[in-house]
């Protein structure tokens, strides 16, 4: 064991999870090493914006004293607009759930917690503040000393020891595919029947206006068996243009599969999405949305080919204990699942949270094998009940759409009833 009374905590992946662990490591005096396979901060695109809401009264404790307040990371940060959040029919334009101003407060804490639809790249750069990041560092694998230590290897030849290993690597987790290789079971993902297809749309001010009204930075709509995400990326400097982006999903019915209908774009499936173009991924897009509000419509129509960002296809995994001995997994590694509910992040950051706090009360003792295998199955009992019901309902959330008392159902938890306006 190392002869300091506090662990030295190996962290993979600087993602949402990693990160924050880093951060609430760091805020208790903790040593922590972070190893990310990107080659800087802002090497990869960092997409979709991510909605904040029951993780801030805990982000704001750990709050980088360097960093600037955890508001500037909202996309319309220093705009005219608030973050409000709007499900709409798609058709009908009739408003399904709103969500305004100091929303998803928790009881104890109404007055700090709202919630925050932020850039995922300013919330990156935010949560880097005053971390020592170790970039261009993959990981390869892992060993387990004869010590109780640890042992990891990274594909540029550096190797570090540590008593803890955290995987935060993501959904296609290296570090929990070596930890479950004795068991595929516990590695396996669960393909989810959506496909997703996405894109940018830049819109003039006379244009983004009215998509400020029905969600200044993101909003839902549902048609019949699809729901499009739409939300606020940034503006030009002078706001004269709105970029938005956007995100068709579809539940794919593997059952049967339709001849197009004459002069249709044949429907890409969860297997051909990968090989559509993007000039076919558009086609389909605006095919499958012709039906949809005009004014829901014109995303579509606006959006160019060379502004298509691609398709998804979603998995989901149930959290489930790992192996004893040093090691665990947080976020995505750990319990992937469907965006429905906007709580993946949310969930890993809150793991991240939780499992510093075991650390920390664990640097109050004796710091043996056993006593760091306790911490980390203590850290996972408390979190398997909350990952797997977040699994479960966001996998639930995907199952239909189109639905008043579908989406109504979504957001039915208790401490969430009073404060939603029903329209
Ligand atoms: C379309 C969409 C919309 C979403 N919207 C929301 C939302 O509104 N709210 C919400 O809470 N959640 C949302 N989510 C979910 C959220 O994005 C994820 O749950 C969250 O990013 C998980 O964080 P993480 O740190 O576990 O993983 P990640 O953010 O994926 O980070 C993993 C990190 O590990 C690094 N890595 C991977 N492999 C290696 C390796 N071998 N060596 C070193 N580093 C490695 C990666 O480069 C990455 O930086 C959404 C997801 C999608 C797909």
């Amino acid at each position: 064991m190392s002869s300091s009374s506090k662990p030295t905590v190996i962290i993979v992946g600087a993602g949402l999870g990693g990160l924050t662990l880093a951060q609430s490591l760091r805020t208790a005096g903790i040593p922590y090493r972070l190893f990310e396979r990107d080659s800087s901060e802002a090497s990869r695109q960092q997409g979709w914006s991510l909605l904040l809401h029951e993780c801030l009264p805990a982000l704001r404790k750990i709050a980088p004293p360097s960093a600037p307040p955890i508001e500037c990371i909202s996309v319309t940060y220093q705009t005219p607009y608030e973050d409000h959040f709007h499900m709409f029919n798609g058709h009908t334009k009739e408003v399904y759930l709103s969500f305004e101003g100091p929303v998803f407060a928790d009881a104890a804490n109404k007055r700090d917690a709202y919630s925050i639809s932020a850039s995922r790249s300013k919330f990156r750069a935010w949560l880097t503040h005053n971390l020592e990041v170790n970039w261009d560092h993959a990981f390869k694998g892992y060993e387990v000393l004869p010590s109780g230590r640890v042992k990891a290897y990274f594909e540029n030849g550096v190797e570090v020891e540590g008593d803890i290993l955290v995987g935060a690597d993501g959904s296609q987790s290296k570090v929990r595919s070596q930890l479950f290789a004795g068991n595929p079971a516990g590695n396996a993902l669960n393909r989810l029947p959506h496909a997703c297809v996405a894109g940018l749309v830049h819109l003039p001010r006379d244009k983004y206006l009215p998509h400020m009204k029905y969600g200044p930075s993101l909003y839902t709509t549902d048609g019949v068996g699809l729901r499009v995400f739409i939300g606020l990326r940034t503006f030009s400097p002078d706001m004269s243009t709105a970029t938005l982006v956007w995100l068709l999903f579809w539940v794919e019915k593997q059952d049967k599969k339709e001849p197009p209908a004459k002069g249709e774009t044949e429907k890409p499936t969860l297997t051909t999405l990968h090989m559509a173009t993007p000039a076919e991924l558009l086609a389909y897009a605006k095919q499958a949305t012709a039906d949809l509000h005009a004014d829901f419509r014109e995303i579509f129509e606006e959006t160019k080919v060379e502004d298509m960002l691609g398709s998804l296809v979603l998995y989901d995994r149930e959290p489930m204990h790992c192996p004893a001995g040093p090691i665990t997994i947080i976020g995505d590694a750990m319990h992937v699942m469907s965006p429905f509910r906007g709580e993946g992040g949310n969930a890993a950051l809150t793991d991240a949270f939780e499992l510093s706090e075991a650390i920390v009360n664990l640097s109050s003792s004796t710091i043996t094998p056993e006593a760091i295998n306790t911490t980390l199955r203590t850290y996972e009992e408390k979190m398997i009940p909350r990952g797997t019901d977040m699994v479960v309902s966001s996998r639930n959330a995907g199952k239909e759409f189109g639905t008043r008392g579908v989406t109504e159902k979504l957001f039915n938890r208790a401490e969430l009833g009073e404060l939603v306006q029903k329209h």
